[in-house]
């Protein structure tokens, strides 16, 4: 008998595949997608989304740290894999031997990468990092051509693409990203002619706000997770078929009972009940990724109705008025992210609640519980 905790993520590959083929209709049979896949993918399992989305097609992923890219590249996973925050000098080979795409943004890791390329007699491709905008990871625009004449001094290294970030391309209105694109323009062009370079900008915002910035690959994130990067308003304001959402969340009641009027709920009884009320508590915490901001704010679904979180989320527990549902009872399936019934709790909904965004709800969830993809 296998034994599973309480609480299980599920992931729906069908959404995921969805998701996918919506984005690549989108920016056209052109444009490449890279699929960002760090984070566990945003939490849904790096390596069955990769697997999911190599099926439809993809060719292309991206991770934050060198380790990630290993764990997919032995996995099977084909295509280009980029690393997206560097690497230590001592790790350089580690892209020669997995054939890994480094993202390089200064000298010393143009200088490893070199020596790793002589004493194997190969060469590299790697991507240029430019910060047109982002304050964060990068070269400035205006070092670009510097930059580049020292990087050409080291043997073996063959810049194959230049990529920047949009701070602000979940603003559909915002004049912004239009002024950093023709900054990131003006970068490419001073790289230089030996090289026919991959130019990638757009996050998931830009895909669906700024199409004219697709260039020839696009790095998609939330978007083949299934939300908007603006949340709620981005998903009404979508016209056409729109992304779906790839999980979901359960948990169990474990208890359920009715205490009197006046009873303190949980540590510290930041909730008393005011008047006799029927409680399920529930086997899902903080521990779980339910953030303990929502305690006395979040809801959950069981038997398709609303229950509010009463009083302070504890680490593995917490309770939920269920004095108006009918019939509950221990072992009650109870949805915190998903459809249940006629209703459905969104990421960005918790998201509302937390004062956070759909990404950091995502992560939550599917990095700190079981996932099963279906
Ligand atoms: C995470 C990330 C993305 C994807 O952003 P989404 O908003 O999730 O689409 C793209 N590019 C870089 C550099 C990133 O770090």
């Amino acid at each position: 008998m296998s034994v599973t905790s309480f609480n299980q993520i599920r992931v729906s590959s069908a959404a995921l595949r969805h998701n996918y083929r919506l984005l690549q209709q989108k920016v056209g049979s052109v444009v490449s997608i890279l699929a960002m896949v760090k984070a566990d993918a945003y939490g849904h399992g790096m390596l069955e989304s990769a697997q999911v989305f190599a099926s439809v097609g993809c060719k292309n992923f991206g991770v934050a740290e060198i380790d990630e890219a290993v764990r997919l590249r032995s996995s099977g996973i084909r295509g280009n894999i980029l690393v997206f925050l560097g690497f230590r000098p001592e790790e350089a080979e580690l892209f020669f031997e997995y054939g890994i795409t480094p993202l390089v943004y200064d000298l010393q890791s143009g200088a490893a990468l070199s020596r790793e390329a002589v004493k194997r007699g190969q060469e590299i491709i790697v991507h240029l990092k430019v910060d047109c905008g982002m304050g964060r990871l990068g070269i400035l625009p205006e070092e670009v051509e510097a930059f580049v004449a020292d990087l050409l001094q080291f043997p073996g290294i063959v810049i194959g693409g230049i990529l920047s970030h949009f701070p602000k391309a979940d603003e559909p209105e915002s004049q912004h990203s239009f002024e950093q694109f023709s900054r990131f323009e003006g970068a490419a062009a001073k790289v230089g002619k030996p090289f026919s370079l991959v130019k990638h900008i757009a996050n998931s915002g830009a895909v669906l706000y700024f199409p004219h910035t697709c260039c020839d690959m696009v790095r998609a994130g939330i978007s083949l997770y299934g939300y908007y990067p603006d949340g709620p308003g981005g998903r009404e304001r979508e016209q056409g078929e729109k992304l779906q959402p790839a999980m979901s969340f359960i948990t169990r009641v474990l208890q359920v009972k009715t205490v009197p009027a006046g009873t303190g709920i949980s540590y510290g009884y930041t909730y008393t009940t005011d008047r006799e009320t029927r409680l399920a508590v529930l086997a899902v915490g903080y521990e779980d990724g339910l953030s303990r901001s929502l305690s006395n704010r979040g809801e959950v679904l069981i038997r398709g109705k609303r229950a509010r979180i009463r009083g302070r989320i504890c680490m593995n527990l917490c309770i939920v008025d269920i004095s108006d549902i009918e019939g509950v009872q221990a072992g009650d399936e109870v949805v915190i992210l998903g459809h249940q019934g006629n209703d459905c709790i969104s990421g960005d909904e918790i998201a509302g609640w937390m004062n956070s965004i759909s990404y950091e709800v995502l992560c939550l969830f599917g990095n700190n519980n079981e996932r099963t993809s279906g």
